[in-house]
């Protein structure tokens, strides 16, 4: 069988042709220049998907638990403090003001001594700066007004608390985003 029986169709145009060497796979000098091309298009596309792919995993990498819970925990931070706008600081009472970040969100079981309760809502509230950083939480008045707040039930049902909280790094990232959607939020609700 000699070549010229051969009939091939062109893998640009579709066109029907008879090759004049093997392997050839395009009608024309014409298709063979879109043919290399698309050929080439085709290598940078995936390179660039390569490239993408890459730094993808490399943000992915950067993402370590204790970086999303330190994001986790400054948006619900961040929550708390707008929930508590208005309200008096928790150990001391004086008014917090209306701007949620002149004051701290102040965890009544701290996050040092009980990580397990870094995102309880009900163990978090608005205090002051002063009460927060310098009075090391104010601890002993802080119970008094949390009683206040919530009841004495409430204080020794947090007090109790000793339920293991596992996060994940995909639920500490849904963590972040359901806090930062709230606070935005109760924001957008103070201001109306
Ligand atoms: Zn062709
Ligand atoms: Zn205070």
């Amino acid at each position: 069988m000699t070549i010229d029986n051969i009939i091939v169709k062109c893998k640009v145009c579709s066109d029907i042709f008879t090759p004049t060497r093997p392997m050839q796979k395009v009608c024309s000098p014409a298709c063979a220049m879109q043919h290399a091309r698309a050929q080439s298009e085709k290598k940078q596309a995936k390179a660039q998907a390569a490239e993408r792919k890459a730094v993808r995993l490399k943000l992915q990498a950067l993402q370590t638990k204790p970086w999303l819970v330190k994001k986790a925990q400054a948006a619900f931070n961040a929550f708390i403090r707008a929930r508590d706008v208005g309200k008096p600081c928790i150990s001391c009472g004086r008014p917090l003001g209306a701007e949620p970040n002149t004051y701290d969100c102040g965890h009544y079981r701290s996050v040092g001594s009980a990580p397990h309760m870094r995102f309880v809502e009900e163990n978090a509230h608005g205090q002051c700066k002063r009460c927060n950083n310098h009075l090391g939480g104010n601890h002993v008045e802080y119970r008094k007004w949390l009683i206040q707040r919530v009841g004495l039930q409430e204080v020794e049902r947090i007090e109790r608390d000793q339920v293991p909280r596992r996060y994940t790094k995909e639920g500490l990232i849904e963590l972040a985003r359901h806090y930062r959607q709230a606070a935005r939020k109760l924001r957008s609700e103070h201001e109306a």
